[in-house]
């Protein structure tokens, strides 16, 4: 399937419980928060934002005059960017050259897993596609998380994400494979937006965060909030554990832009590069190296807990809370971090895709490759 441009798209598809049945919906779903999440579905069936199995197809944009569209550069950003990386790159090479303990990147890298976490759990699964429901304690500590990532606001992440997913590879999204591997990598945030991406993102339905206190409050102290979580307070742990200050400053660095390529790398290669095999007519791919590197979504120094792992399963059912129908752990840290909550009650509601839906799915439009590979 081609992807069409077609003004079925106007309305964009909710995902709708009552396609599925709620026995169908049990599958593979285990423990707690069962009697909840049928109210669950109810609630959300009205603002959820996600494509349904069947209907991706219409999913994307209409045909309209096209908005003339000249690059230009964002400095600000491109600036930050460079900086970040040049301080990144010597914290690195500090660390190769052995000026800097191992004991303190370990630190760093519990603080990257737990930022990777707050991205992969808390922005993407949680915020943006609404895969299963927490208590307040535990969207509070996702926040802190996700706060460490510094990745935007969770606001602002999860309005990206969500244009990324209705208007996928198109001008309206903002990392937009078609612009090549760099500008869906990177080179977005280097660049001003696509006229495109404010018009259209506007139709994206952001009320449920508006509403969502945690995410209000992340968002009203965002700059203080990355300020001491993410920089001063790794800083101050690596250098109380006896690294020199410029040199912890410089871990802290690394594991930010560390962090930023293995997420970067499910924008980039993931839509590039990689197997189909649930529906050849959409770009996303099926890509085992990302999720290996990117956190569960992958981790090369298993610094990745996050990104999507099965990210052509993920574009055609975003509200499988697994992100991948199999909700095989060893690639999927997030998954079983989100079980492990539910088994204490902090999370309830997990939605999944019956097998036999995926099965079907694969057989109509998948590009005929073996997808059970892990
Ligand atoms: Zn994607
Ligand atoms: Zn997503």
């Amino acid at each position: 399937m081609a992807l069409k441009t077609s003004t079925a798209s106007k309305n964009h598809v909710f995902f709708k419980r009552a396609q599925l049945g709620p026995k169908e919906n049990e599958e593979g779903v285990i423990t707690k928060g069962d009697k909840t999440r049928q109210n669950f579905a109810d609630e959300n069936d009205n603002h959820v934002e996600t494509l349904a199995s069947s209907e991706v197809e219409n999913h994307v944009e209409s045909e309209e005059e096209e908005v003339p569209y000249r690059v230009e550069i964002a400095w600000r950003s491109t600036i930050i960017l460079s900086v970040i990386h040049f301080m990144g790159i010597w914290g690195l090479i500090n660390l190769l050259v052995g000026k800097i303990y191992l004991k303190s990147f370990a630190i760093q890298w519990v603080i990257g897993q737990m930022g990777a976490l707050g991205t992969t759990g808390g922005a993407h699964r949680y915020w943006a596609h609404r895969s299963y429901r927490a208590t307040r304690p535990l969207q509070i500590f996702l926040a802190f998380c996700q706060t460490i990532s510094v990745q935007n606001s969770i606001y602002e992440w999860v309005r990206d994400h969500r244009v990324h997913h209705k208007f996928t590879e198109t001008n309206a999204d903002p990392h937009n494979a078609k612009r090549g591997f760099f500008f869906a990598h990177m080179g977005w945030l280097m660049v001003r937006k696509h006229p495109d991406v404010i018009r259209k993102g506007a139709t994206v339905d952001m009320s449920d965060l508006e509403n969502d206190p945690v995410v209000s409050f992340q968002r009203r102290h965002y700059l203080p909030l990355i300020t001491i979580i993410a920089f001063i307070l790794p800083t101050v742990i690596v250098a109380w554990s006896g690294e020199t200050w410029l040199n912890s400053w410089l871990l802290t660095m690394f594991r930010y832009i560390l962090a930023l390529h293995l997420t970067w790398l499910v924008n980039s290669a993931a839509h590039l590069y990689g197997m189909r095999p649930y529906d050849k007519g959409i770009s996303p791919r099926e890509c085992w190296y990302v999720s290996m590197f990117a956190l569960g979504e992958a981790n090369l120094m298993m610094l990745i807990i996050l990104i999507t792992p099965k990210h052509n399963y993920h574009h055609v059912y975003p509200q499988d809370y697994r992100t991948s129908e199999f909700g095989i752990y060893h690639t999927n840290l997030t998954a079983l971090f989100i079980d492990m909550c539910a088994y204490f009650g902090w999370v309830y509601g997990r939605k999944t895709v019956p097998k036999r839906i995926v099965e079907a799915r694969v057989l109509r439009t998948g590009d005929g490759s073996e997808y059970r590979h892990h």
